[in-house]
């Protein structure tokens, strides 16, 4: 779990190895207030997606469900910058669906933890997958990196996507054309 004492002690050693005094008006919080957002930021490390996908709707199977924009904020792994963007969700119920909220906290299970965008798309995908056994899913993820449109890599606004197929959504061209066409709609 997380471990508020020792994120505040890394925050003022950060601090100091930037150069600047931990001690003065304006910082002397920032450690504690950094503490208490991590824990709010990571809040994903502790959960379990089938807490929320474990509440379905029995349906007669159907065609594509399309869930879109559900807009998520997370951290990259490698340089601690936020991520953010959109998540949308397809996939071809077998008798079972959930609401838009508990797909939403499912995104929010893997958002808020350290991730890289492309794991986190297979994650939801697979969760999706093991807890409504759906005939197929597809994920795909658009996102803006800070660390790379801070630190001038990219152009601000420049969008990395990322796609995870299951089920009879991989190697299906016309499902995969179907998911885009439906997304393109408004
Ligand atoms: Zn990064």
């Amino acid at each position: 779990m997380i471990d508020q004492e020792k994120i505040k002690e890394a925050v003022t050693l950060l601090l100091e190895g930037i150069g600047e005094d931990p001690g003065r008006e304006g910082l002397k919080d920032t450690p504690d207030r950094i503490a208490r957002m991590y824990t709010e930021l990571f809040a994903g490390m502790g959960q379990n997606a089938g807490e929320h996908l474990g509440k379905v709707f029995q349906v007669e199977n159907g065609g594509i469900v399309l869930e879109k924009d559900i807009v998520f904020y997370s951290m990259c792994e490698h340089h601690m910058l936020p991520f953010y963007g959109k998540v949308h969700v397809a996939y071809i119920p077998e008798g079972r669906v959930v609401g838009l909220s508990k797909l939403a906290r499912t995104v929010e299970v893997y958002a808020r933890r350290l991730q890289i965008q492309e794991r986190m798309t297979g994650q939801i995908a697979d969760a999706v997958m093991k807890e409504l056994s759906p005939r197929g899913v597809m994920v795909v993820v658009e996102a803006e990196h800070m660390c790379m449109t801070m630190r001038g890599i990219k152009k601000p606004g420049s969008q990395t996507v990322s796609i995870a197929t299951r089920g009879a959504f991989e190697e299906d061209a016309r499902l995969q054309d179907q998911f885009f066409r439906l997304l393109g709609e408004a």
